[in-house]
């Protein structure tokens, strides 16, 4: 079968499989980590698929992190608005808000969930990627692993040839990131458990060039009994892209409508809709979504980890899974990092297990409970009664914005206790003070005292390959000295070719009289910043009479540790850094 074998002995760091969002994120991040990858994916050439539209604030906020926020912003459509029609097609029935409208805030800038399609937002991120000198290998398959306590072997087969070429190919790590078919997982005999029937009825996802729509809505017309079909706008204009999706039970999957034949997907328009005005110009493909919900009970062996649909497989319903799939890669990328330049221990990865398990699990909950309203009739949007149907909006929740991480072991709070075995509202609720383990909020309007001119954000600071701490203080005198020294400390335990470990930054009040300030020393990465506003003074819930606070916020964006000083600070990177300061 093979024409010829070649044995490449290299230890590479890390090797992903797959070229979807999870792995294409968990690369990026382990290349701002300083970690090399070698990224590979079955398919010969990228995929045009319309498939995850939906991106939520938390997920852009990643994107932020990671610095590739920028083609999201520009590309993405902030649609929220949908519209349901009359049986002829054409009548406006009602209008409503399928979610609420966030606003960016100075706290939260990307506040609003934009829709992009799935092969754009893959190919931002390939993009982004090269900037680091790391291709997407192409027509490369996955084949088998064996591991051992030293690195992972992997057997590889390379479709750039005819016929096929073997390679064995050894890393350090493996991610397997290759979706809900996921060999890696079936290799490394992971348990998939969930369910697969009785779930509701099959939807259709089509994605079109199309003329004749409105595109500040999404639009629905008919009802599950029969046949409804969604119709959503891809990407901003001039792009004539749209989603649509077919539900409903007399809807089939015929082969030549899955073929892609022109006449027949119109035909399908032409009577979900009632309408014969929306002119399919081109068709990208169309996939059908069979009820699947299932998740793994660990998402990691050893030198091995799953991230996103390789771990998990969901319903559509609420579009969390490419975000969860990015955000699942996020919280690994810098653990695994700080993990292979020795300076954590092999241990701390089980941490990956321990924070995205339960946010996995509730996902899947909630997606599942989406998908049922569809079922029961909720999402009939027809009907004459003009409040909006339950299973056409979602609730803010869904913009995974309170999505925390309270249980972690690793997380340090000393002004909120985690209460072990008490009710842990994974998707947060809104309100209540911030909590160690919850997202980390920006702020503007921090000016440097050393320049005066120079003003920047905390998501300006925040960064995937080092911890932020925020030492929030009224004065700039021996005691935050003390703490900024012993928090600069930590990066001597980093090579020096490595960027730092962690940034210490004091932030004062307004009222603070600049000459008062110490200068820093010349080569001190230590920065001193005046909350003018008293924004991020806010956002951390820190009064001026509080005191002294420190706040850790870890690469990945979650507040790793709420401290009063020393002890605390010692106490939290005690379960970070495998060498004690
Ligand atoms: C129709 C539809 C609509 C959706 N809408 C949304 C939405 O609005 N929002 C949302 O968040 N999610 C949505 N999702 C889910 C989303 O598409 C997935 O969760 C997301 O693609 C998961 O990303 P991933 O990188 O884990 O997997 P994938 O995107 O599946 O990527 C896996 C990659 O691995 C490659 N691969 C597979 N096997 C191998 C191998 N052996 N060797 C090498 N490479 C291999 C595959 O070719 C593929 O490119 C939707 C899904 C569908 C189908």
């Amino acid at each position: 079968m093979y024409a010829s074998i070649i044995d490449s002995s290299t230890l590479a760091p890390a090797l992903v499989v797959g070229g979807g969002p999870a792995g294409l994120a968990a690369a990026l991040c382990l290349a701002k980590n300083g970690v090399p990858v070698k990224i590979i994916e079955k398919g010969k050439t990228p995929e045009v698929r319309a498939r995850g539209t939906g991106l939520w604030p938390r997920t852009m906020e990643v994107f932020a992190n990671l610095g590739v926020v920028d083609p999201f912003l520009r590309n993405g459509l902030p649609v929220n608005q949908m519209r349901a029609y009359a049986s002829n097609g054409y009548d406006v029935l009602k209008t409503w808000d399928f979610y609420a409208i966030d606003e960016p805030t100075p706290t939260s800038p990307y506040a609003r969930a934009l829709l992009n399609p799935q092969d754009s937002t893959e190919a931002f991120l390939r993009d982004a990627l090269e900037k680091y000198g790391i291709h997407v290998e192409f027509g490369t398959e996955f084949v088998d692993f064996e591991q051992d306590e030293s690195g992972v072997t992997v057997k590889l087969l390379s479709h750039s040839s005819e016929p096929p070429v073997s390679e064995t190919f050894r890393a350090s790590w493996l991610l397997g990131s290759d979706g809900g078919k996921s060999a890696v997982r079936k290799r490394l005999g992971a348990s998939f458990l969930g369910e697969s029937e009785n779930l509701g009825p099959m939807a259709i996802f089509g994605d079109f060039e199309m003329e004749n729509l409105d595109r500040g809505f999404w639009h629905v017309w008919g009802n599950m009994e029969t046949s409804q079909a969604l119709i959503l706008p891809l990407s901003t204009p001039p792009s004539k892209r749209w989603q649509i999706i077919f539900m409903g039970k007399n809807i089939r999957a015929s082969e030549s409508l899955m073929h892609g034949d022109l006449p027949v997907i119109q035909d399908m328009i032409n009577r979900t809709t009632g309408r014969n005005d929306l002119i399919i110009t081109k068709a990208y493909g169309l996939t059908v979504w069979s009820p699947n919900i299932r998740m793994v009970n660990a998402f990691s062996k050893d030198r091995v980890f799953l991230i996103g649909d390789a771990a998990h497989a969901h319903p559509p319903t609420g579009a969390q899974g490419m975000n969860s799939s990015v955000q699942d890669a996020h919280n690994l990328g810098w653990k695994l990092a700080l993990v292979h330049k020795k300076l954590a221990s092999e241990s701390f990865l089980s941490t990956y297990n321990t924070e995205r398990l339960p946010v996995i699990a509730e996902m899947l909950n909630l997606t599942k409970e989406i998908s049922h309203m569809f079922r029961k009739g909720d999402a009939d949007a027809a009907s004459e009664d003009k409040s909006p149907p339950k299973g056409w909006t979602r609730s803010n929740k869904l913009n995974m914005m309170g999505l925390h991480c309270h249980w972690s072991p690793i997380v340090v709070d000393e002004r909120t206790l985690f209460t072990e075995g008490g009710p842990v509202d994974v998707y947060g609720t809104a309100g209540g003070i911030l909590r160690a383990g919850d997202r980390a909020p920006s702020a503007p309007g921090l000016v440097d005292i050393a320049t005066q001119d120079a003003e920047t954000t905390l998501f300006g600071l925040f960064g995937p390959a080092h911890h932020t701490a925020l030492v929030f203080s009224s004065q700039d005198g021996d005691v935050e000295s003390a703490l900024l020294q012993e928090l600069d400390a930590y990066n001597a335990i980093a090579p020096k070719d490595l960027s730092p470990l962690v940034l210490p930054v004091l932030l004062l009040p307004s009222s603070f009289q600049r000459h008062a300030a110490k200068a820093p020393a010349p080569d001190s990465i230590v920065r001193k910043l005046v909350d003018r506003d008293g924004i991020a003074r806010g956002a951390y819930d820190i009064q001026q009479d509080d005191g002294l606070w420190v706040v850790i916020v870890r690469p990945d964006g979650v507040v790793g540790g709420i401290v009063r000083g020393s002890e605390g600070i010692k106490k939290y990177f005690s379960r970070i850094f495998n060498t004690s300061n």
